[in-house]
Formats: C-alpha cells, structure tokens, sequence
C-alpha cells in the first residue's frame, strides 16, 4: 500500500514538473519561520507551514499530507532544540528526501541562531517535558526573530545561489524596519517591566526576558503536564501572598485552567496570538509583536 503511494506521488510529481515553477519550496514547521521566509524569498520561495498557531507545535501528527509536503521540500525550516521531537524526525525519515535530513544545507533548525534560556543543568524525565538544548519557544523574542533571520538568509542564498542577491536585497529591506519596529515595541512596553505573570506553559521565558516581566508561577505542574485541581489550588494560594497582574496563555492552549484561576484570584487571562494567525490582528510578523504588546499593556490597565 505505502508502495503504491509513493508511486502514485512520483508520477504525479512527474506529470506535473513541466509546470512547476523555479522557486524554492519551503516546508516551515511553525508559521513565525514561514511568515519570516516568505519575508526573505519573496517570489522565489513557496512555503508551506506545516502547523497553525491553533495547535501545539509539541503535539503534532506525522501525517501523510506532511510527508508528501516534506518530500518536495527544497529546505526544511524548524524552531529545533526539540520542540518537534515528537513529529519532525519520522516526518523526515518517512519523506525520504535526502536534501532536507538534520545536517544537510536544506535542514535549518532557528534555535540555533539564539542563545537558548531555561538550559537544565539535569535531565531527568520526572521534571516533565524538558529539553536538554533549553526552552524552545524561542519566537516570543523579536530580537531572536532577527537573528534567525541573518542567518535563514544566508542559508537561502547557499541553497539557490542563482536567487542569493534577490534574497540579501530582501534581507536588507526586512532588517532595517524589524530593528525600527523593536524599538517601537520596547517604547510602548516600558510600562510591563517588572511586572509579575503567570503562564500555563513554559512558553514565555524569551517573552519575559524581552520585556522585564516576572513570571511568579506556572499553571502545569510540570512542562507538558496538564494543570491539575490541586496544583491550580496552590497557585491561586501562593497568589494570595504574591500576586500577579495577569495570567498567560497561548492562542492554542485550552483555557479552562487560566479562566478558572483569572476567575477566582481576579486578574485577567490574556490569550497571546503566541505565533503569526494565532488572532485576526496578527497577520504577519509586525502585527504579530503589535497585537503582543498591545494585549500585555490592556491587561496591565
Ligand atoms: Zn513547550
């Protein structure tokens, strides 16, 4: 059966390469990397984002319409630092695409780019969903974005060299108004530092280390753990004694546990657009950062 399908995909790859176009087709593993390489290649990358800001980038299923996507991908590219470890690798293997595999110059894997926060000093599986490379929610940062972005366009220009001035010319209209808008955000954030959140998942530590929050407890008991009645107990008690100004929660997180705890210890819950369409204000990378700081500072009022 999966011979059969493999030879029904490369006919079908075939017939169709006559009308294929020249661009590079881009397998991105989270929508922040595909808006960030649709900024960079521009018309001559195709991208397609393996995930939407509606599911958790931890929990995906190796499907087959992401193995016939990886199949044909030209450059492969993911947060890393094990946040797909749980889908990526079968993904790649069963694509059988030797140019995109971890090593090849079609792999590209953003953590890398960053210095990584939250790096465990011990391993050990009791502490939940840790990652020995360190926190990988790496995007929440505009200043890893665009350190991701030097990089990415490098990478475009190695893997098409015919396209490379294409790619640096856009890298180089990109840069400068990435750099103006960060500015712009830490000036409208001046008024979150030092204030104190909660979070459901670890998914915000390169958020808070921007922008001075605090983060005084998490709604998981461990990382990847669903919150439970007793542990949501004991945050809302520990509150009591040190409060928080509000609680933070992906766009694809379930939000019984922040609605409950937001409920009882009267403070907001703030659903975070988290990544790129994670709310119909964050259509792109810059209205992403917008509707982030925005949404911290009407929670903060
Ligand atoms: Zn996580």
């Amino acid at each position: 059966m999966k011979n059969i399908l493999k030879l029904l995909l490369s006919a079908a790859t075939l017939a169709f390469s006559p009308f294929a176009s020249a661009a590079l087709n881009v397998f991105a593993c989270e929508p922040e990397w595909g808006a960030l390489a649709q900024e960079l290649g521009g018309d001559h990358v195709t991208v397609y984002v393996a995930t939407s800001a509606l599911q958790d980038p931890h929990q995906i299923q190796a499907k087959p319409s992401l193995l016939a996507q990886a199949r044909r991908a030209d450059l492969v590219v993911c947060t890393g630092a094990e946040l797909e470890i749980g889908w990526l690798p079968i993904v790649l293997r069963q694509s059988g695409n030797s140019a995109v595999q971890p090593g090849k110059p079609g792999y590209f894997e953003a953590a890398n780019y960053v210095q990584k926060l939250e790096i465990p000093t011990r391993l050990d599986r009791a502490e939940g969903d840790v990652h020995a490379a360190g926190n990988p929610h790496i995007q929440t940062d505009p200043r890893n974005i665009g350190r991701v972005a030097t990089a990415l366009v490098q990478r475009l220009a190695d893997i098409d060299p015919a396209g490379a001035a294409y790619y640096q010319a856009r890298y180089r209209d990109f840069a400068p108004r990435w750099e103006t808008a960060i500015k712009r955000w830490e000036q409208q954030a001046a008024p979150l530092k030092g204030v104190t959140v909660v979070v459901q998942h670890k998914g915000f530590p390169y958020l808070e280390h921007w922008l001075g929050l605090r983060e005084v407890a998490a709604l998981e008991p461990k990382p990847g753990v669903e919150p439970t009645s007793a542990h949501l107990t004991e945050v809302l008690e520990q509150l009591q004694r040190e409060p928080a100004k509000m609680i933070l929660r992906a766009a694809y997180s379930d939000d019984r546990a922040s609605e409950w705890l937001a409920g009882r210890a009267k403070i907001p819950a703030v659903a975070l657009p988290y990544t790129v369409g994670g709310n119909d204000k964050a259509k792109d990378l810059f209205s992403l950062f917008d509707e982030t700081v925005q949404q911290l500072l009407g929670a903060l009022k």
